[in-house]
């Protein structure tokens, strides 16, 4: 089979830079979309990867992360069924959607475990992020109009410092004050070329107080 050359898109980022994505190009091989990930499943679930899984997570993490489809926690971070909890949307960014998916996991949680820290939220953003395009005009006017979104908010979802970005979300989360007090949460960079995760800001409480990671993982 020949090897195609990759097809590649870019968008301008608003601050001289430019967001290149590989589009294409990949080896894709049998039929595409779901049927594709239905035989997968088959394979799954015959070879029993569902058995034993349990709904609280074992590793006490929330990951908040992008969709982009090479930045999955279950590759880069070698997530096994039930070890976190993740949500995932464009940028990894924590949205009022979000900060309520985190209340509220916190809520259920609480009910578990009477004391102590509930568990851990990292935000994790990545370098090429396509959220960049959202500091394109053209693009995120065009897009603003068809969501019936305020341009303004949509601007601030670009991801083109991830060090920075993760910053700016953690402060949102741990200023919520529809979250428990008992979570903790943490910043990372996911490097897509190197396939490193860089700490930004270790593991701390609201009030900013370092948590020290737990060893022990819940059954
Ligand atoms: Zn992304």
């Amino acid at each position: 089979m020949s090897k195609q050359s990759p097809t590649l898109g870019t968008v301008a980022s608003g601050n001289g830079e430019t967001t290149r994505f590989e589009l294409s190009g990949r080896d894709q091989s049998g039929p595409g979309n779901f049927a594709t990930a239905l035989e997968r499943n088959r394979v799954f679930a015959a070879a029993g990867g569902h058995e034993g899984a349990v709904v609280f997570p074992k590793l006490r993490l929330f990951v908040i992360t992008c969709m982009d489809p090479r930045v999955d926690p279950a590759h880069f971070l070698g997530l096994q069924p039930s070890d976190a909890l993740v949500v995932r949307n464009g940028g990894g960014r924590a949205t009022p959607e979000v900060i309520n998916d985190v209340a509220f996991i916190a809520q259920l949680v609480e009910n578990v475990i009477p004391e102590g820290p509930l568990f851990e939220v990292a935000v994790i953003h990545h370098t090429q992020c396509g959220s960049g395009a959202f500091a394109d005009d053209t693009f995120r006017r065009r897009y603003a109009r068809r969501i019936g979104a305020d341009e303004a908010e949509l601007r601030d979802y670009a991801v083109l410092d991830p060090a920075a970005t993760v910053a700016r979300d953690l402060e949102l989360l741990r200023s919520s004050p529809a979250i428990s007090p008992r979570v903790t949460f943490s910043g990372h960079v996911y490097d897509v070329v190197t396939g490193l995760v860089k700490t930004i800001l270790p593991a701390s409480d609201q009030e900013g107080q370092p948590q020290p990671p737990r060893g022990d993982e819940i059954p």
